[in-house]
């Protein structure tokens, strides 16, 4: 009889079953293990819980008598109950957690990663290769997509240029209230989400299990189907004007054009190859245009494959990395996703989108969440565990690198060449945000002032010794010195530093 493989519940598409080489027996029988403790250790989004249960469940029905689904305390328990002491194969999981368990389990036969392009040590060899120069996304962007083929004409990039980013940094539309974007993909519940619904209730009830957030109708996809349908209208509907607001905000259209396919690519319902193909032919066949094809394929080629690297490579400490020396708790209103209680127009409506949905898109987590949490000096690693809590498309190789790296800076700039935070004149241009806010973008003193105003230029002189030396951050600092109330910036910012915002 073959060996029987195990897929963790971020495993979930064709590609992780495929046998060959190095993955499973053909035809083996499967293990997914449904471990409870996992929703004990960490209080997670209620809609995140569900999404999760609800594809791991959704994929057990598809595979039929193939699978076999347990339900245990742990990973261990589950795994004796399936197998008893028999060999498993498992492709590499997406945590050093997990594969630090796997690892410890003599019957565990550990295979390549599935789901990324590149494997962990030919990255490896590329980052050592470049000894003496920083990393750079777009450096590794540029090779990747060389290496893969992919959006090229021969060995240049396809219509000449690498980066379309200048094309794709627009504001709102004057006067929008939403992008008028075709809407996306929304799954049906079935029969599966009432259960998973019923069981949630009765984990809070009976166990003691806690959640946070609102689990409103599920929102993303749970099944292959679903998965592929999303991604089929988004290339088909919305791929085109992806790109020109990519980076803007509304807050009556929080998707925007954006594609929403973050959890499915997390829960391995869809492989990366597909989405970066579809968009390409997309392109090729005159549907979309390429600013907007180049933008799509540098996110998911680029940023996240990049992410995904920089989790295994920059080593076991990273997420401890803590190089401003930021230490303030997470406030409750944070942590209960507390909207209401937040006068700041941006802050609040994103975090309701996030009580709300479990997701906001890129620019919310990283200029208003991330921003505020840098400019506060919230503990990094408090914050790291609370974006993996709370949003649907968190696990820990995704979260570490974008809170650490990306959003706080607290590798000291191993990731990022200068911490990503800015005053409310940014988030007024680039959003509807500061309209009918009661808080000012131009004013950093007195009861209007704005928030991220007056905590941008705390920051900068907080910091800034070290931003002084930095070629990207030291115009920003020499700034301090205009300003003729700074004393007062900084009294006043740092008594409104027990408020909600
Ligand atoms: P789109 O804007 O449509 O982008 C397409 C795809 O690109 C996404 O689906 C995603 O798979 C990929 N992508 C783009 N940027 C990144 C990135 N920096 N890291 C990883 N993938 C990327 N993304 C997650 O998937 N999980 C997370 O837990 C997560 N946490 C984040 C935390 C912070 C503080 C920041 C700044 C960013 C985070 N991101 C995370 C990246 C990004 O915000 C989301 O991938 C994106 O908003 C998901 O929405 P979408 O699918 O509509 O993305």
């Amino acid at each position: 009889m073959s060996t029987a493989h195990w897929l963790f519940g971020d495993q979930l598409g064709p590609h992780f079953i495929e046998p060959g080489d190095q993955g499973p027996d053909r035809g083996a029988p499967l293990v997914l293990i449904e471990a409870k403790s996992v929703f004990r250790r960490r209080r997670f989004h209620r809609a995140k819980a569900h999404l999760v249960l609800s594809a791991m469940r959704h994929r057990a029905a598809e595979l039929g008598d193939r699978v076999r689904y347990v339900r245990a305390d742990t990973y261990r328990e589950g795994l004796r109950e399936a197998v008893g002491q028999r060999k498993v194969t498992v492709h590499q999981p997406t945590s050093r957690a997990a594969l630090d368990l796997v690892s410890r389990l003599p019957q565990v036969e550990v295979l390549p990663a599935r789901g990324f392009f590149v494997p962990n040590d030919m990255f490896r060899t590329w980052a050592e290769g470049r000894a003496g120069t920083k990393l750079r996304q777009e450096d590794f962007y540029r090779w990747t997509r060389h290496r893969l083929d992919l959006l090229m004409e021969g060995d240049a990039p396809a219509g000449g240029r690498w980066n379309l980013d200048h094309d794709n940094r627009e504001a709102p539309p004057k006067g929008a209230r939403t992008l008028g974007a075709a809407p996306p993909y929304r799954p049906r519940e079935d029969e599966i989400d009432k259960q998973v619904r019923r069981d949630l209730d009765r984990w809070e009830r009976e166990d003691g299990i806690e959640f946070v957030g609102r689990d409103g109708p599920r929102l993303f996809p749970a099944s292959r189907r679903e998965a592929r349908a999303a991604l089929a209208r988004f290339v088909e509907h919305r791929l085109a004007g992806f790109g020109p607001h990519e980076d803007a905000m509304l807050a009556a259209d929080p998707v925007m054009s954006h594609s929403l396919l973050s959890s499915s690519l997390n829960l391995g319902l869809l492989d990366p190859w597909e989405c970066v193909e579809q968009a390409e032919d997309a392109w090729r066949a005159g549907r979309a245009p390429l600013s907007s094809v180049e933008g799509f394929i540098r996110q998911i080629a680029g940023w996240r494959e990049y992410v995904w690297q920089l989790y295994w490579y920059f080593g076991e400490d990273y997420r401890d990395r803590n190089a401003l020396g930021h230490h303030e708790p997470l406030p409750d209103w944070l942590l209960e996703l507390d909207a209401d209680a937040v006068t700041a127009r941006c802050l609040s409506t994103v975090l309701a989108q996030v009580r709300d949905t479990g997701w906001t898109h890129h620019i919310p987590r990283l200029m208003v969440l991330g921003s505020h949490a840098l400019q506060r000096g919230y503990d990094p690693r408090a914050l790291t565990d609370w974006f993996h809590r709370c949003f649907v498309d968190g696990y820990d190789w995704v979260m570490v690198p974008n809170v650490i790296g990306m959003s706080q800076y607290a590798d000291g700039g191993q990731m990022t060449t200068k911490p990503y935070t800015s005053g409310g004149a940014y988030l007024n241009r680039m959003s509807d945000f500061c309209t009918g806010c009661a808080y000012r973008p131009t004013q950093r003193t007195g009861e209007r002032a704005c928030p991220y105003t007056a905590g941008y230029w705390s920051f900068m002189h907080r910091n800034q010794r070290r931003l002084a030396d930095n070629p990207r951050t030291v115009r920003a600092v020499r700034g301090l010195e205009r300003l003729s109330d700074l004393d007062q910036v900084l009294q006043e910012e740092a008594a409104r530093r027990e408020q909600a915002p």
